[in-house]
């Protein structure tokens, strides 16, 4: 018998090793984070990466031979469970995205001395890194449509389009940027992927966007979106990864178990916001009983639970398949885990706010900045919809159209009963 819901003892301490870490030194700062003056962070920033280095527990999402720890996909779920505990841990323990996509994606598809020259630098956190593919008005949900240009001049490349929402764009010391080299090879062998170092002439950053996690960016910030126009942008051939063609092959890297670690820290940080809003619950009272005795409170605690618990068991699926099977094999269930998560979420956080009242709504509580965070879940890293639909397909696969009555249509299926039942009688007599 094969189930096993266990984690192992040895793993199990590192785990225990992370919350207390995460609860005593990381949890503490969140509401100061912002304020905290910049040196001075820098420096305790690098103190806390070495002690989750010194535990072997930094980039972990990364092969070993890239100096990750080789967990697989299901100890990793387990940790980024622990990381979405707090929003800015990703940054403490080396796999904030997009340079956690795009260090996966360097190692799958850069040669030696483009790793030399951006991989390793980004892996150790010395160079910052930003990807661009999507685009305000072809590129986003069907990211086969972009339309950016690279063409070749000579020993170099000119780019030339717009793009948006490249997260840490403005901030980032190179871009991975993804452009159309070859219209013939459409939808998946027409685009190719660049490094743009910062700097670079005709890379044009046109603003950060304003969204609802900063709704007043402050430019050039880490996390902020950038909208980028390229416009006679000009890269040398030694930028271009891996062959003209390949951008898509290599996107695909960034994203299998990219997502089974945005789903597991999403249902960290659900977790966590249930701990808030039950604490809430016993604590205050109305119309004579505890926010926790009345029973709509009480179905609210019991929806978030259960979908909490629901997300957990399709997370932990998906990663035990992408272990076992690979990330191509598991696609459906990493859909699924995706558009499920993202939502479960959410709903989490708008119950909380619900029973936490006026203080829920305000920023006195992290709930209502979580909440304007992670409403983005459902749109970025393909948006719920697609997610569903592959989800969908897959159920259907294989399911054939009838004739007439469905094959569960009662009154005709008695017939079949009556005749299994029969014959059932006599075998049952001359066995008696
Ligand atoms: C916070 C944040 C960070 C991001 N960071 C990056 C980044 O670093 N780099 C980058 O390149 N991009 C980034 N993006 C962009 C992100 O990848 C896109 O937002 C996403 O791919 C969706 O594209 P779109 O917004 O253009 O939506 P559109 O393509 O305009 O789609 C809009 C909506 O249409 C519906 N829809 C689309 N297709 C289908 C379908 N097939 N079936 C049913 N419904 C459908 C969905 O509801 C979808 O939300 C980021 C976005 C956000 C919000």
């Amino acid at each position: 018998m094969a189930w096993d819901f266990e984690t192992e003892p040895e793993f199990q301490q590192k785990l225990d090793w992370m919350r207390a870490f995460i609860d005593r030194d990381l949890i503490p700062l969140e509401p100061i984070l912002r304020e905290l003056p910049a040196d001075e962070w820098a420096l305790v920033r690098r103190h806390l990466q070495q002690q989750v280095k010194d535990q072997g527990l930094w980039a972990c999402h990364l092969d070993p031979e890239l100096g990750g720890a080789g967990f697989g996909q299901m100890k990793l779920a387990l940790m980024h469970e622990l990381i979405g505990r707090c929003m800015y841990s990703m940054e403490i323990f080396g796999n904030q995205a997009p340079d956690s996509g795009n260090t996966e994606l360097l190692a799958a598809g850069a040669n030696e001395a483009q790793k030399e020259r951006w991989l390793w630098p980004n892996i150790e956190g010395r160079l910052r890194s930003a990807f661009a593919l999507t685009e305000p008005f072809e590129a986003g949900a069907d990211p086969t449509r972009l339309r950016t240009q690279a063409r070749r001049d000579g020993d170099e490349w000119v780019i030339d389009g717009h793009k948006w929402f490249c997260t840490n764009g403005s901030f980032a010391d190179f871009l991975i940027v993804m452009a159309e080299t070859n219209p013939e090879g459409r939808p998946h062998r027409h685009a190719s992927m660049f490094v743009v170092e910062k700097g670079t002439q005709g890379m044009n950053i046109v603003r950060d966007i304003p969204t609802m996690a900063h709704p007043e960016p402050v430019y050039g910030e880490l996390g902020n979106h950038a909208e980028i126009r390229f416009e006679g942008c000009r890269v040398p051939h030694e930028n271009l990864i891996g062959q003209p063609g390949d951008g898509f092959v290599l996107a695909q890297k960034r994203l299998g178990g990219g997502r089974i670690h945005h789903a597991m820290r999403w249902i960290g940080l659900a977790k966590r916001a249930l701990e808030i809003t039950c604490e809430r619950a016993v604590s205050r009272e109305s119309h004579g009983r505890r926010l926790a005795d009345h029973q709509m409170v009480q179905d609210f605690l019991y929806q978030s639970r259960s979908e909490i618990e629901a997300a957990r068991l399709i997370t932990f699926q998906a990663a035990w398949k992408m272990d076992r099977i690979g990330a191509r094999a598991a696609r459906v269930d990493i859909s699924m885990a995706k558009a499920y998560t993202s939502r479960m979420l959410l709903g989490v956080l708008d119950r909380g706010i619900q029973v936490c009242g006026a203080m829920g709504y305000s920023g006195d509580l992290p709930l209502e900045m979580w909440y304007r965070v992670h409403r983005f879940g459902p749109i970025g890293d393909g948006p719920d919809e697609v997610h569903k639909v592959v989800v969908a397909r897959d159920t259907l696969k294989g399911v054939e159209p009838v004739e007439g009555w469905p094959s569960d249509h009662v009154p005709s299926l008695r017939p079949a009963g009556e005749q299994t039942f029969a014959r059932l009688v006599a075998e049952a007599r001359s066995a008696a």
